[in-house]
């Protein structure tokens, strides 16, 4: 009969061999793989305290940014939540007060931003779908919670700190911003 892979095996109904009915051979096999993995580099890291070098490809927790004089760059216009392909993203549109020009760069700005962790899949087409330079994705790990509410991280997660500035990852320094 024709098999569709090579990977089938004829099963066998011959009778065991003495030193097979003793399993021992099978058993020293065993144990010699499993001495052999003793003596190979370990790979399991002590976390928190050691951390892996991630590639410079890496993309992980989100930023929003402020301008140079640390206003939100953000307007709301909705692109990254379109983009999108988690939905993931929700905001609320808000118009500029007078008097909070130093805020928003702009006449409109996200009153409320959220991006639900745990519905995100790192792609990234919300950064390349922002037309502001608003958000990116980062070097962070998005920390672990309890609570599956704690993923929807929103504005006071998002938005970096005007005195504490988040850098945006390697792989814009060295990527798609070299080039322009
Ligand atoms: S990285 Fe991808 S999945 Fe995550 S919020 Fe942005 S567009 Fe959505
Ligand atoms: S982050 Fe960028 S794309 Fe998303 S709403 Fe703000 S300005 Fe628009």
């Amino acid at each position: 009969m024709k098999s569709l892979t090579n990977r089938s095996k004829m099963v066998s109904n011959k009778k065991m061999t003495f030193l097979e009915k003793l399993y021992l051979p099978a058993i020293l096999g065993g144990m010699v793989i499993t001495f052999k993995h003793l003596f190979k580099k370990n790979n399991t890291l002590k976390y928190p305290e050691e951390r892996k070098v991630f590639a410079p490809v890496y993309r992980g927790q989100h930023v929003l940014k402020r301008d140079e004089h640390g206003r939100e760059n953000c307007t709301a216009c909705g692109l990254c939540a379109v983009a999108c392909p988690a939905e993931a993203i929700t905001m609320i549109a808000g118009e500029r007060e007078k008097g909070e020009e130093v805020l928003y760069r702009e006449e409109k700005y996200a009153e409320t931003y959220e991006i639900n962790m745990l519905r995100c899949i790192f792609c990234g087409l919300c950064e390349e779908a922002c037309p502001k330079e608003a958000i990116f994705l980062t070097d962070r790990l998005v920390e672990p919670q309890f609570e599956r509410e704690d993923f929807i991280m929103g504005k006071d997660l998002l938005v970096e700190d005007v005195n504490n500035r988040i850098d945006i990852s390697l792989r814009q320094l060295t990527g798609k911003r070299k080039e322009k």
